[in-house]
């Protein structure tokens, strides 16, 4: 047996200590809270948050561990699910008394996205506290957090007394900085989520830069537009038409213009974030590879730029409707999170849509209400920037607020969907009408005016709709989702 000096190294080694012994100060009566969470904090938190499950290569059992591990502390039940190979998905139940009451599901995702490492003042994967308590970690807003807000609010319950009626579900789903086809979308159409006969699903949020909390009941479609550009390669030194890297430009001008128009909209103040189409570049791909960089003395026959995009309709569901949740009095879950917010001593803002994507159109497209919910007030949005943090008494009050909400989530005795169908929480809007082949759209589509544009720029004579690219357009949108749609100009 070899011993280390390290203290890294000791502490590797006393962490199944320090979380049994953790639990246990938790559970002594003769402890207050207040030092018993504070110990949560230091030891719980930074341990999960010092996980690296970045992508393309997060580490996934080593965050399952962590989690069955808690799970077994709190005496849940729990199951890991392996929709795909490799990407574990952890669920964990804490039953209710009537099993006939649809259940709820709280949902945080495990990964996180890449950093730059050296663009950080703290280490991404130290989980840094500093004098403020501010927790730096990658994962400390999106999402780790909740995952564990949550799980320490139901030790709260567990440790009041409190019994849930209907059942409460904690899921820890992979990929979604991905898109998360191999994790809650798999989930949302699986036989397991079927039979757990889920009632609310409650997701990520944004977090606040002020003291009210934030609440999504709809999300913006997102899009993965890809255009490609070709032209006859040539020597650099020569000027002509059609080339590769003038025609990307030319579509790039177009995108930038749409972008700006919108933008500009939100700068006047005229629309929230949320209203608007957003189109940012992502990537950009050309050139012709060289030992010292790029061939200098070439125009390239190909380029390509990426955009996400995200259109200000919400997401449609199956029958390719738009998903809008109710936030008025007939959506009970609404109401409830609001009383639950306030008797926490917090305020939820007026409902928003959510600018960003989140694994809860998933669960939305199964016509399942779903809300958008990081208790996270007064912190910046450093979702996927650098330097990400949330302040411990932010995490703190933020089991509180989780803590309110279960309990009246759980305590609701109402079977909400008697006499009803599902669709009663939703706002049933228009659907997509996209144009057939000889007539314009019936509906100003962004992405549509987008490409015409785009392909105006390019060739006045471009058929911009012909019968395939529409029906192309209508598919990719109502079955692929987020899929990457592809351009090509030439
Ligand atoms: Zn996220």
């Amino acid at each position: 047996m070899t011993f280390s000096s390290s203290p890294s190294h000791l502490l590797l080694r006393l962490r199944p200590l320090l979380i049994p012994l953790c639990d246990s100060i938790i559970n002594h009566p003769s402890n207050s809270r207040g030092h018993a969470i504070y110990f949560i904090n230091h030891i719980k938190v930074p341990t999960v948050l010092q996980i690296n499950t970045a992508h393309p290569t997060p580490l996934y059992h080593q965050a399952s561990d962590f989690t069955l591990s808690q799970a077994k502390s709190l005496s849940l039940e729990s199951q890991t699910l392996e929709f795909v190979n490799g990407k574990p998905f952890i669920l964990l139940k804490w039953p209710g008394s009537d099993p006939s009451l649809s259940s709820i599901l709280l949902n945080s995702h495990t990964d996180v996205v890449p950093v730059e490492q050296d663009k950080w003042v703290h280490p991404p994967f130290d989980a840094h506290i500093d004098s403020q308590g501010n927790i730096y970690a990658r994962g400390s807003q999106d999402t780790k957090s909740i995952g564990l807000q949550c799980l320490e609010a139901i030790r709260r319950l567990k440790a009041s007394g409190f019994r849930p009626i209907r059942s409460v579900y904690v899921s820890f789903v992979p990929d979604e900085q991905i898109g998360g086809r191999d994790g809650a979308q798999k989930f949302a159409e699986s036989d397991v989520f079927r039979d757990l006969n889920v009632g609310i699903v409650l997701e990520e949020g944004l977090t606040s830069p002020d003291k009210n909390y934030k609440a999504f009941y709809a999300e913006r479609c997102p899009w993965g537009l890809v255009i490609k550009a070709t032209g006859a390669p040539g020597h650099g030194a020569k000027l002509y038409d059609n080339t590769a890297m003038e025609n990307l430009l030319k579509s790039i001008e177009s995108v930038r213009r749409l972008r700006a128009s919108h933008f500009d909209l939100v700068k006047a103040g005229l629309k929230a974030e949320s209203e608007v189409v957003s189109v940012n570049m992502v990537f950009l791909k050309a050139g012709t590879p060289s030992p010292t960089g790029f061939v200098m003395n070439l125009q390239p026959s190909e380029a390509e730029a990426g955009f996400d995009f995200k259109e200000k309709d919400p997401v449609l569901d199956k029958f390719g409707r738009l998903v809008i949740m109710a936030t008025d009095s007939s959506n009970p879950w609404w109401k409830l999170l609001e009383i639950a917010v306030r008797k926490a001593n917090g305020k939820l803002d007026k409902p928003q849509i959510n600018i960003g994507t989140t694994d809860a159109r998933y669960f939305r497209v199964q016509g399942l209400p779903a809300i958008g919910f990081s208790p996270m007030a007064n912190t910046p949005i450093l979702i996927h920037d650098h330097n990400e943090l949330l302040n411990k008494a932010e995490y703190l009050k933020g089991i509180h607020i989780y803590e309110s909400i279960i309990k009246a989530y759980a305590s609701y005795a109402k079977d909400e969907r008697s006499g009803s169908s599902k669709d009663e929480f939703f706002c049933m809007q228009h659907e997509l009408m996209i144009s057939s082949a000889t007539s314009s759209p019936t509906r100003t589509d962004p992405i549509l005016k987008m490409m015409l544009c785009t392909y105006m720029t390019i060739s006045t004579n471009f058929d911009v709709f012909p019968n395939s690219n529409s029906f192309f357009l209508r598919k990719a949108h109502h079955t692929e989702g987020n899929r990457q749609f592809l351009a090509v100009i030439s």
